[in-house]
């Protein structure tokens, strides 16, 4: 079926930055991740960093491939990307990004919260995929599946690969949870709302 894709514009989020600056280096569990060390990067390095991600990102009709997948439309004609410094995780409502990923990083990060973006635009309720495990579990079942689609290997592996020094369980069991039941069945029980 035909849809028209959003515009994704990826921009500086020069309004938020010094708030999220501000936090990163400040709130309680910084110095645990390092951010009470962090040094955020210049105008100039952020602006450069953001001309990578625009680059990288026309590569994948990233927008389009998730559309296919799940067969919905994201209904909006244009979506706003924040890149920002730095961000303590990734945000899709408003969706902010961190400058400090690499631009295939940025790629993987972005298809995966506009994943959660066509979703919620859709109303689509959520699906528990396993009882015993956490929102956020069952949350990023969909995402594995519908990232294993369609991300090529190499970015397949990015994001299977937690860069993170603080992998979260929560996200690795919900990647387990995806590979055991299939994308398929996965993107299946989502659409439909049943297995
Ligand atoms: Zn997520």
């Amino acid at each position: 079926m035909w849809r028209k894709e959003p515009e994704i514009i990826i921009q500086y989020g020069r309004l938020i930055d010094p708030f999220l600056i501000f936090y990163c280096q400040n709130y309680p569990n910084a110095n645990k991740f390092g951010w009470d060390k962090w040094i955020p990067p210049t105008r100039e390095q952020i602006d450069e960093k953001i001309a990578l991600f625009k680059e990288e990102w026309r590569k994948y009709n990233m927008a389009k491939k998730i559309s296919a997948c799940l067969d919905m439309s994201f209904n909006r004609n244009v979506i706003d990307v924040y890149v920002v410094s730095g961000i303590t995780r990734e945000c899709s409502h408003p969706l902010i990004m961190k400058s400090g990923l690499n631009p295939k990083e940025f790629v993987v990060a972005l298809a995966h919260e506009l994943i959660h973006r066509i979703l919620t635009i859709n109303k689509i309720p959520r699906v528990v995929y396993d009882e015993k495990e956490s929102d956020t579990t069952n949350n990023h079942v969909i995402v594995y599946a519908v990232l294993k689609k369609i991300l090529d290997e190499e970015l397949w592996n990015i994001a299977i690969t937690s860069r993170s020094k603080h992998p979260s369980k929560e996200y690795a069991r919900a990647l387990e949870l995806s590979e055991q039941i299939g994308p398929d069945k996965v993107i299946e029980k989502m659409i439909t709302g049943r297995v």
